[in-house]
């Protein structure tokens, strides 16, 4: 979709292609080691709640810049916070959304129940926010543009090469009295000139991406810009790490044990779960059961299930219960303190893994479940004003300058933050949007098109914006956002799928890094706020959307490289 001849390729962390017979050897290890860690879905074509297929999976990590990684990490707490802050502003979210509302029915019915719940006020005010802060590297970022890289004193290129230089020179300084001493300089000179040469090669190597940058080649090293934040059913949290688990495998049966170092900690699930147990802990009623709200069908079961287990196996005296929005129709009750009743369980921390998508609401039934527990003393992950907060239109308005400062006090945390946003524009009917707009139908190529869903499958991308665009009213189009499209470097490797290619071939990838992070708190107060591990997805280069679930995206997890590694080292 957003790749050309003119993609930076990001290193491999190995050298590929494997030898054939190797590969074969290890991709059909692989496959049973991931189906037996838990790297596994349910198959769509041939759906059996008695079984599982592998996840797909790249068979290596895939390479990422470390220090836009920890830049990714550093952040998730500033944005936790952020988001917190965006979801009890009511001023915010009511303005923000008044346009879409008019005519986007689904985001309409949330706004309802919110509206609702305000007129009679939170009987929760503790949320739990499970969010989930999706990224793409931005080979083409425009801080990293010739002027804005031109180096700190001391760093330029140049002027370490006259350095070295220098420094050769000032060695054959001195004049010899004899034949002894002359063969002695020239042997000093020898030396010393090989030694230039070696310090000018490490330094070419260590300032090549910079050339490559100042030459106005996009960087493979480059920054990265945040694709979407989800607030509701932030998937991932095993699947994240079992990722890891399998690539980490895969590297030791090649022979590469000794790389391992490079593929960072990862404990998304504990740091989830540990997150409900937190809200659960808030909530303090020993015998109160955590909630998990499913789809009728859960094709990512190991991503549910093992929260489940998680939860079970550490903290055994908490119950937890997987119920569909219309189950919680039929059995959910409201007790004298407007507890949450199942029966006679009464639920601390409800857990939505789904209510993100108008399928998941059969009919007004379903919605009267949401309002249900959303008028309840339980707990919920997401409350509906986190919901609305990760809606994108809300992203868009975060986007807008001096939105931030709204929400965040620190001017160098406006910054960091204002930094990961590429443009976002509104298509509401007024100035502002209509240019979008117009600007749209002038360069389809560079956006792509986003109403306000979640779970894949909805955008329209570069070409097509047009057509979908003309077939909106001025006002329908208040229900979508344009954003700039991001072109993040390749990577090759093998992709694994299950019915795939034996032995896989090597394919041009992208990858989008989800970093997520849990905040609890209410409105006056945040009580906890903690960055909590992370997932990689990563797709070909030639698909627009990466949904693992959906059949285009595959498991991964990042290979933590540094612009100035070794390019040989493998
Ligand atoms: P959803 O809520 O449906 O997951 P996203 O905004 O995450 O919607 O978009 C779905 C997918 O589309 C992303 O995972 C990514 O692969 C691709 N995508 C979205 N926005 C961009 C963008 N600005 N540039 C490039 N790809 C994008
Ligand atoms: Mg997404």
């Amino acid at each position: 979709m957003s790749s050309d001849a003119d993609t930076p390729v990001l290193r491999n962390c190995i050298r590929l292609p494997l030898p054939e017979d190797e590969l074969l050897e290890v991709t059909a290890k692989a496959k049973d080691y991931a189906i037996m860690h838990g790297a596994a879905m349910r198959s769509k074509t041939a759906f059996s709640p008695d079984s599982l297929n592998f996840a797909p999976f790249v068979l290596v990590p895939s390479s990422f810049p470390r220090k836009e990684f920890e830049k990714a990490v550093a952040l998730q707490p500033i944005i936790n916070r952020l988001m917190h802050n965006v979801a009890h502003d009511e001023e915010f979210i009511t303005t923000t959304l008044a346009e879409t509302i008019k005519v986007d029915e689904f985001t309409a019915n949330l706004f309802n129940i919110y509206r609702k719940v305000l007129a009679h006020g939170f009987t929760q005010k503790i949320s739990l926010g499970m969010l989930r802060s999706d990224l793409m590297l931005e080979s083409g970022c425009p801080e990293l543009s010739p002027r804005a890289l031109r180096p700190a004193a001391g760093e330029d290129r140049g002027q370490a090469a006259a350095a070295v230089g220098a420094a050769a020179g000032t060695a054959t300084v001195g004049t010899g009295r004899n034949k002894e001493q002359k063969q002695m300089q020239k042997e000093e000179q020898k030396e010393e000139e090989e030694r230039k040469e070696d310090r000018e090669s490490q330094l070419s190597r260590a300032t090549g991406e910079r050339d490559r940058r100042a030459a106005g080649v996009p960087s493979a090293y480059c920054c990265w810009k945040q694709v979407e934040i989800n607030t509701i059913a932030s998937g991932f949290g095993h699947l994240g790490p079992a990722s890891k688990t399998i690539q980490r495998f895969v590297l030791s049966e090649l022979g590469h044990a000794d790389k391992l170092h490079n593929m960072p900690d990862n404990n998304a699930l504990a740091g989830l779960c540990d997150g409900m147990v937190k809200a659960w802990e808030i909530y303090a009623k020993p015998k109160a059961v955590i909630l998990f709200i499913i789809e009728d069908v859960s094709y990512n079961i190991c991503d549910q299930r093992f929260h489940e287990f998680y939860i079970r196996e550490t903290y055994p005296h908490i119950k937890v219960l997987r119920r569909t929005l219309t189950e919680v129709h039929r059995e959910g009750k409201l007790g004298q303190a407007k507890e949450l009743l199942l029966g006679s369980l009464e639920v601390a921390v409800i857990y939505f893994r789904a209510g993100y998508e108008p399928g998941h609401y059969h009919s007004q039934a379903e919605w009267d479940a949401r309002y249900l527990m959303e008028t309840s003393l339980a707990i919920k992950c997401p409350s509906i004003h986190y919901h609305l907060a990760g809606t994108k239109k809300v992203q868009q308005a975060l986007a807008q300058p001096a939105v931030l400062e709204r929400f965040i006090n620190d001017p160098e945390e406006i910054k960091a933050v204002g930094k990961i946003f590429t443009g976002l524009y509104s298509l509401d009917d007024n100035e502002a949007g209509n240019a979008s707009y117009e600007m749209a139908l002038r360069t389809p190529e560079r956006f792509v098109l986003k109403p306000q869903r979640e779970g894949g499958g909805n955008n329209v991308y570069g070409v097509d914006i047009p057509d979908a665009l003309k077939r909106m009213s001025r006002v329908e189009r208040s229900a979508w956002i344009l954003m700039d499209l991001i072109h993040p470097p390749l990577t090759k490797g093998y992709m694994v799928r299950p019915g795939g290619d034996m032995p896989p071939q090597i394919v041009d990838m992208v990858s989008e890094l989800g970093i997520f992070g849990v905040v609890i708190g209410d409105a006056e107060h945040i009580v906890h706020n903690y960055q909590a591990g992370h997932m990689l997805r990563t797709k070909l280069s030639t698909a627009n959307e990466g949904g693992v679930a959906a059949g285009l995206g595959a498991l991964d997890s990042p290979y933590l490289i540094d612009s100035d590694d070794d390019d040989q080292e493998n």
